[in-house]
């Protein structure tokens, strides 16, 4: 390292021996400290500037949107169809409502049906990823109305706030998927029968975000901080997608298709009943039966399903979704050099396994880690350069993880 030099920083006016080093300018010198202080202002500056996020204006058609969602999501067309055609116009009313316009286009939420592990939040979440916008998962389970023990409604808020780094703006075009809402479905389809305070009131609590009202928000949440100031945040372009796997709500269906067949005696018209499908009919007046109250049912207009993930298509998502776990694994160990291999019937036994356990999509993902904890563990300080998962391995690795582990995850 060359002798340190008499000169000075230009900026702080410390001398070479003081600081690091010196960058030498035409004119002078500026030290690293000076670098590191000055890069920091540039970037705050341009945040402030940029941070308030310029909004992409030319919003992906739904034909592209649908696109992406077909490189991570397997199956769920008619639910990406719906999805993609709604984000579409969402967006495109965000962006256009400045302009004049005569018509005031409604914000449409949407509803997702279908049971656990299906994708929903897989994919609200990879849209919210596409759009780029501010996204936030909150279990409708955990609020309650206000003054109860719980989440306030408007902790919602709050965390798109954080996501969305405070920057009002564009939490306020923001996608927050709300999961389980079933969960807060009144018990009983007459609400004086039963009085069913908690999930009414939290359903009443919610439409209001959902209808578009302006929020006072606690930036950091909870009531621990009654001195905090309130954000105010409009969620009138907040974008809401809910979830649920509102359990049994194919015999509301069914119920309903009854009644009207019998009404209109149209059994030929309509064509014949698909009754291993029934969620495919499924429309805003079972929600309703389930116990959602209507003026919610009416602020999420856009309902969709999904169907449940057969064999097929468990076994897709192992190894198809551009971030399939497959390719995730292959990717750590590519890492430490070494290639990473499977054998199919491996895959095939993996899915077996999920099935049989009954765990879904989600439960993939603990059977791969159970099976490779081992090989994770081992491997990198080995001087492997190619490693082969065979069947045998898998069964035993599971073998010796009992199952126990994977049952309560
Ligand atoms: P849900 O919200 O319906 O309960 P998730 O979207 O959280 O289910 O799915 C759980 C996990 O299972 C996801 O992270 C993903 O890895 C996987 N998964 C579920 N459904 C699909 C699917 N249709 N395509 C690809 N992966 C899926």
């Amino acid at each position: 390292m060359p002798a340190k030099s008499n000169n000075h920083c230009s900026f702080c006016g410390r001398s070479e021996k003081e600081v690091g080093f010196l960058l030498a300018g035409v004119d002078g010198y500026i030290c690293n400290e000076c670098v590191e202080q000055a890069h920091e202002m540039v970037s705050e500056a341009l945040r402030g500037k940029k941070g308030k996020s310029e909004f992409q204006l030319d919003i992906p058609k739904p034909k592209e949107i649908k696109e992406h969602l077909d490189q991570y999501v397997i199956g769920q067309d008619e639910a990406k169809r719906y999805l993609s055609v709604a984000v579409y116009n969402h967006y495109k009313r965000i962006t256009s409502a400045k302009k004049d316009q005569e018509v005031d286009i409604e914000k449409s939420n949407i509803i997702l049906v279908g049971a656990t592990g299906t994708g929903k939040t897989l994919l609200a979440r990879t849209i919210a990823r596409f759009l780029k916008v501010p996204f936030t998962i909150v279990d409708a389970t955990v609020l309650t109305e206000a003054g109860y023990v719980g989440e306030d409604i408007e902790s919602i808020l709050t965390r798109l706030l954080q996501v969305a780094d405070y920057d009002v703006e564009a939490a306020q075009r923001g996608i927050v998927f709300i999961d389980e809402i079933d969960k807060i479905a009144r018990k009983s389809d007459n609400p004086s029968i039963t009085r069913d305070v908690s999930g009414e009131g939290v359903q009443q609590g919610l439409l209001k975000l959902l209808e578009g009202s302006v929020v006072n928000v606690p930036p950091q949440g909870g009531r621990k901080h009654p001195e905090q100031k309130f954000i105010q945040v409009d969620t009138r372009n907040i974008l809401f997608i809910c979830g649920g796997a509102f359990d049994g709500i194919e015999r509301k269906i069914a119920q309903r298709l009854n009644t009207q067949v019998v009404g209109f005696d149209s059994v030929g018209q309509r064509g014949r009943i698909d009754r291993e499908n029934m969620m495919q009919y499924i429309s805003s007046q079972d929600l309703k039966s389930f116990g959602m109250i209507p003026e919610i049912v009416g602020r999420l207009p856009i309902v969709t399903y999904l169907e449940p993930l057969d064999r097929d298509a468990l076994r897709k998502i192992l190894t198809e979704p551009k971030n399939s776990l497959v390719k995730q694994y292959e990717q750590l160990f590519e890492m430490d050099g070494i290639e990473l291999k499977f054998q199919p019937e491996v895959l095939d036994y993996i899915v077996d396994k999920a099935v049989e356990f009954k765990l879904g999509a989600r439960g993939l993902r603990s059977i791969v880690e159970t099976v490779m904890m081992d090989v994770m563990f081992e491997l990198p300080s080995t001087e492997a350069k190619e490693y082969t998962v065979t069947v045998e391995y898998a069964a035993a690795q599971l073998e010796k993880a009992d199952g126990v582990r994977l049952k309560m995850n």
